[in-house]
This record gives C-alpha cells, sequence and structure tokens, in this order.
C-alpha cells in the first residue's frame, strides 16, 4: 500500500482520536503528525520530534492502536518516527470540515468548505507586533475586500515568519464569506501542471483556476527559472487579475532577488504590494509564547517563558519548537517547569547538533584570553565592566557548550550562586539582540573553541 493509503488511514484516525484524547494533548502531539506509509503488518506515522514519539508510545498507544483497528479493520502495529515538515496539504482539519472518507485533501482542491486551510492559522491568534504589522493589516484588507485593494498582495520574508500563516488566515475569511478560494505552494501549482500535460488535460487545469475568487500561492520562489510553470503561472496570474480576482503571494525573499524569475512576472509582482516580515522582538516573542500557551490550556512560570523568548532565534517556528520541547520534556518527566530544566532541555537541542562538547576548562581559558584577563582574574572577585562582561560571556558559552546546570557553571566560576549564572546568561542573550560587538565576540571566541 502507499504513502496516500497511509495518509488518509492516519487522517481518518485523527479525526476518531480527536474525540477520544484531550484537546490540548491533541494539539500538542497529534495535530502535526502524518501517515508515512504502510504495508500488511505495519502502519508508520511521522511525528515533529522524539518526544512526540516517545509520548505517543508511552502514553497513547493503545488508543491509537483501537482506533486504526477501528477505522481499516485490520490490527496494525504503529511505529512513529521523526519526520519533520509533513505537507501543509494533509494537515489536519477538523472534523466538522472534513468526512474521513475525503480526508486527504489535494490542498490545490477549491477550498468553499476550508479545506488545504489550516484552521489554526487564523487571524485571531496571529499576534501583532513591529516586525509583522504592516503584512497583517495588508491581509485583513484583502480578507475583506478581495480584488479591491492591493492586488497582488506579495508577503515576503525568511523562513518561520508567519507568511503561510497570514496566507491560510486571508482563506479563511473569504471562504466563510462565501468566495471561492484556492490554496497551494507553487511546488503544488507546478506539479499540477506538468501533471495535466501528461494526461492531456491542460484545459482542466486551466478552467480550475479561471473559477477562483481568491487565489492563494504559497511559497512562489519555487517556480523562478521552471519555463514551462513559470508560463503557465504567468497566463493564470493574468486572467485572475484583469477579472479582478485576489491574488496572494508569498516568496521567501524580495521579487527583486528572484533573480531566475521572468521579467515579466516581477514586474507583475512589483505592480502589487510588497509587504515584508521580520524577526520578531522580545516583547512579540514573549506575546506569542503566551498565546501559544493559552491556547493550549497550559501555564509556564513568567520567568520561564521569558527565559525562551530571550534566547536568539531566527524565527517563530524555532521559538514555538522550544516552547513544545520544554512543555513535551516536563510533562514526560513529571517534573517542573523550572528556568533551570528550560535551559536544560534547549541547551540538550544545541549539544545534539554539535559534534564535539567543548571541556570546560578550554572554555574558561579560551574566554579569559579573549578578554585579555588571566583565569583566576575570570574565577576571582573582581567586578569592573571589562571582568564582569568576560564571566557572563564565559557563563553564556558554557552553559551552551555543556550540559552543565547554572549551579555546576557557578562552581566552576569561582563558586557563584546559580542565579547569578542565570542573570549573567540572560543578560548576553538580551545583549547579543542588539550589541552587534558582543554578537562578533561571541561568535570569534566559538570559532576558537571549534578549532
Ligand atoms: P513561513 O510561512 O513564513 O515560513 P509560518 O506561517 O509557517 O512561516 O509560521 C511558522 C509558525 O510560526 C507557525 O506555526 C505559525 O503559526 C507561527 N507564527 C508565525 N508568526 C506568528 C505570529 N505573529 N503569531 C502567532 N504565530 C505565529
Ligand atoms: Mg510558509
Amino acid at each position: 500500500m502507499n504513502q496516500q493509503t497511509a495518509q488518509t488511514i492516519w487522517q481518518s484516525t485523527l479525526v476518531a482520536l480527536h474525540g477520544k484524547v484531550q484537546r490540548p494533548s491533541f494539539d500538542t502531539w497529534l495535530r502535526d503528525t502524518t501517515g508515512l506509509s504502510v504495508d500488511d503488518s505495519t502502519l508508520y506515522v511521522g511525528a515533529p520530534n522524539a518526544f512526540a514519539v516517545e509520548w505517543l508510545e508511552k502514553r497513547i498507544y493503545g488508543v491509537i492502536e483501537e482506533t486504526v483497528e477501528a477505522s481499516t479493520g485490520k490490527a496494525l502495529e504503529i511505529r512513529f518516527q521523526v519526520a519533520q515538515n509533513g505537507p501543509l496539504a494533509i494537515a489536519f482539519q477538523s472534523p466538522a470540515q472534513v468526512s474521513p472518507t475525503h480526508a486527504v485533501a489535494s490542498s490545490l482542491l477549491p477550498t468553499h468548505d476550508g479545506v488545504g486551510l489550516n484552521p489554526r492559522f487564523n487571524f485571531e491568534n496571529f499576534v501583532v507586533g513591529k516586525s509583522n504589522e504592516l503584512a497583517q493589516a495588508a491581509a485583513r484588507a484583502v480578507a475583506r475586500e478581495p480584488g479591491r485593494t492591493f492586488n497582488p498582495l506579495v508577503i515576503y520574508s525568511g523562513v518561520g515568519l508567519g507568511k503561510t500563516h497570514l496566507v491560510h488566515a486571508i482563506g479563511h475569511v473569504a471562504t466563510a464569506c462565501g468566495m471561492n478560494v484556492l490554496y497551494g505552494t507553487a511546488e503544488r501549482f507546478t506539479n499540477e501542471f506538468i501533471q495535466s500535460i501528461q494526461r492531456g488535460q491542460t484545459e482542466d487545469f486551466r478552467q480550475k483556476y479561471r473559477q477562483v475568487d481568491v487565489l492563494l500561492i504559497d511559497d512562489i520562489q519555487f517556480i523562478a527559472g521552471k519555463g514551462q510553470s513559470q508560463e503557465a503561472f504567468f497566463h493564470t496570474f493574468n486572467e485572475l487579475h484583469t477579472a479582478n480576482r485576489q491574488i496572494v503571494l508569498t516568496s521567501d525573499r524580495p521579487p527583486k532577488a528572484l533573480t531566475l524569475m521572468d521579467d515579466r512576472l516581477r514586474s507583475r509582482f512589483e505592480g502589487g504590494l510588497l509587504v515584508d516580515i521580520k524577526t520578531p522582538e522580545l516583547e512579540t516573542r514573549m506575546a506569542i509564547l503566551n498565546s501559544k500557551l493559552e491556547a493550549l490550556g497550559t501555564y509556564m512560570p513568567p520567568d520561564v517563558l521569558e527565559f525562551i523568548a530571550r534566547r536568539v532565534y531566527k524565527n517563530v517556528r524555532e521559538l514555538e519548537g522550544s516552547l513544545n520541547r520544554v512543555l513535551a520534556y516536563a510533562d514526560l518527566m513529571s517534573r517542573p517547569i523550572t528556568a533551570e530544566m528550560a535551559s536544560q532541555v534547549l541547551a540538550d537541542i544545541l549539544l545534539e547538533t554539535r559534534r564535539h562538547a567543548v571541556p570546560t576548562e578550554q572554555v574558561m581559558t579560551t574566554v579569559a584570553a579573549f578578554y585579555n584577563i588571566d583565569l583566576e582574574t575570570l574565577t576571582g572577585r573582581r567586578r569592573d565592566k571589562h571582568t564582569a562582561m568576560a564571566r557572563q560571556v564565559a557563563m553564556y558559552l558554557l552553559k551552551e557548550a555543556s550540559q552543565r546546570s547554572f549551579s555546576e557553571i557557578g562552581r566552576l566560576l569561582g563558586g557563584r550562586d546559580h542565579t547569578t549564572v542565570i542573570h549573567g546568561c540572560s543578560k548576553v542573550v538580551q545583549g547579543m539582540e542588539g550589541d552587534s560587538q558582543l554578537r562578533a565576540d561571541i561568535l570569534a571566541i566559538q570559532e576558537r573553541l571549534q578549532q
């Protein structure tokens, strides 16, 4: 049996599990799982991280097994494995929106009923801050009056900053207003187009797009340099645009930087409204974490929340990932959530990607040498600005580079209290946001440590 079958089985299992598993658990552990493949005896299911795999195996294996058996009529073994970035097309739909038999939604099906749109991505739970307010306002305007204000709307940013979220949000509003909405990635567009050629159905392909009131195409950069697909998209674009149908596109870079994109297309994009999303500031990151916690119905002490938010993140996805890991860990180990624990859990993750952990003495001597002080000064009592800075950097790097607890680091640095170390680490994390010199220094030290 193929992947499609696995997706169908798992999708209907999810629909059934939705009623059996408590909502926060469902949202945390099940929502982002996908059916990977299935053979005669085993159904393989992808989960976003190792915690999810562990939780699913330990906590609800029995229920899942029963549910799969009930829907397939077969006793299958379920194997969970880490599989990141499952395709959006099979993002979970709430039972009201999807019947098990049609559970696997092609993301390029018309979405009168919201199929193909992730219910989690809506305007209500999109946290607005300086970094994204323009994009959000433009998205709302377009959702309110499709085809009338900004056409096309092009939202661009680095990964994980909320483009897809906003595009789905537009889709929900337009769908609710009875519009014919089509959502898909540019990759899907390309695949469908190629298929339509192979099957001699290019006219069907064309017709499908002509009926659309709102066309949402995610990650348009994908078609850059793909001659025929660009051509097809150019025609689709023109037909819809001329008919005042709304087009919304996202891109991982500004249209100007889409160097392989056909000039005609690029100038079409630039004729609309271009808005970017930047990396969220600390305040917005805190607000995002808070809103995720609320959605999960979970609590976390404010200092831990701040600790997570203060780490330097490139994007919201990583931020969410950290939050989930901390929650997962606390749940699995039945441990209270503290800043210390959070830092351990998150440091482990950093370590996983690092080949060698650097010995603590080496971190300390390297930092001391970099700041031109000796080791005794670093671990001693002097409190002048320069020494204090070096010491805080040492705390930070010790934390990043080893699995040591705050208390152990305090001990290594001349018998300091763990709260001093927590303070030191967050000073550095905080400092790195605005202080490019500090960032450069830390990078330089890290480079020396890697050698
Ligand atoms: P992109 O498409 O830009 O790569 P996504 O839209 O997939 O990013 O966002 C990544 C994750 O971050 C999603 O889970 C999304 O809900 C979340 N996210 C991004 N920005 C926000 C925000 N402002 N408020 C709430 N969640 C957000
Ligand atoms: Mg995206």
